[in-house]
C-alpha cells in the first residue's frame, strides 16, 4: 500500500483538469525529455534495449548495447549470433538466459518474417518472444509516433498517486491513461513522468515540499 497521498488531488479535484495541469506542467520542467535508451533511431535496437531493460538501469543497458550492437548490428546478424555469445555480452543486465534467448528468437522473426523491419501493429509486436504491452507501447510510441502508455513501475505509481488511475497495475494505468492524455502526447508524458519519478517522486519517498508541482516558485 503506497503511503503518500498526493495533495493535487484536492488542489485539482477534477480528474480531466488535474491531468491537463500535470501535463502542462511536466512539459514546462522537462522540455526536452527523450527515452533514457539510446537507440540511435532504430527501431531493431530499441526493442533489444527494450527488451534488456526489464530488472535493469537504463545505463547498464546502453553500455552493454554498444558492444552487442559493434558485434552484431541488425536482426540478420544477431539471429545468426550463437546464444552463448549473446548471454555472455548481456549477462550483467540480469535474466540473461531468458534476455539472451528472446533477443535472438525474436531477432529471427523479425528477419524472416518482416524483412528485418520492426512491426508497428500491436497484435504483431505482442507476439514477439519477451515483448509485452511496455515494450509494444514504448516501440509505438518513439518510433511510429502513434502514441502509446509506457506503464513501467514510475508510471504506475506516479499515475496512481495522483489519482489519475484507479489501480496501480499496468492495465490499469495504460487504458485509464489512454483515455486523459491525448496520443500524440502519451509517448513524452511516460519519459517526462520517469525524469520527475527518479527527481521528485520516487517509490521510497516522495519531495513533497519541494515538488514543483505543487510550488509553483520552484518551477
Ligand atoms: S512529490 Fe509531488 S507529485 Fe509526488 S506525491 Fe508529493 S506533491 Fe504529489
Amino acid at each position: 500500500m503506497d503511503k503518500f497521498t498526493c495533495p493535487l488531488k484536492k488542489i485539482y479535484p477534477q480528474k480531466k483538469k488535474r491531468a491537463e495541469y500535470i501535463i502542462d506542467s511536466l512539459e514546462k520542467i522537462y522540455p526536452d525529455t527523450a527515452c533514457g535508451l539510446h537507440f540511435e533511431n532504430d527501431p531493431f535496437r530499441l526493442l533489444v534495449m527494450a527488451r534488456l531493460s526489464a530488472q535493469c538501469t537504463d545505463k547498464r543497458v546502453n553500455t552493454v548495447s554498444a558492444e552487442l550492437f559493434s558485434k552484431f548490428p541488425d536482426a540478420k546478424s544477431m539471429s545468426e549470433a550463437p546464444v552463448e555469445e549473446i548471454e555472455n555480452l548481456v549477462r550483467s543486465c540480469g535474466v540473461y538466459r531468458m534476455k539472451a534467448k528472446n533477443i535472438k528468437d525474436m531477432s529471427k522473426i523479425i528477419y524472416e518474417k518482416y524483412n528485418s523491419a520492426v512491426p508497428c501493429d500491436m497484435e504483431l509486436l505482442l507476439e514477439l518472444p519477451g515483448v509485452g504491452r511496455k515494450i509494444a507501447n514504448l516501440i509505438r510510441g518513439d518510433v511510429f509516433g502513434i502514441g502509446g502508455i509506457v506503464a513501467d513501475t514510475h508510471c504506475i505509481r506516479i499515475s496512481h498517486r495522483w489519482g489519475l488511475t484507479t489501480k496501480p497495475d499496468p492495465l490499469t494505468t495504460e487504458r485509464e491513461l489512454s483515455r486523459l492524455i491525448p496520443p500524440e502526447k502519451q509517448s513524452d508524458f511516460c519519459h517526462r513522468v520517469v525524469d520527475f519519478g527518479r527527481e521528485y517522486c520516487s517509490a521510497r519517498g516522495a519531495k513533497c515540499d519541494s515538488c514543483p508541482l505543487v510550488n509553483q516558485n520552484n518551477q
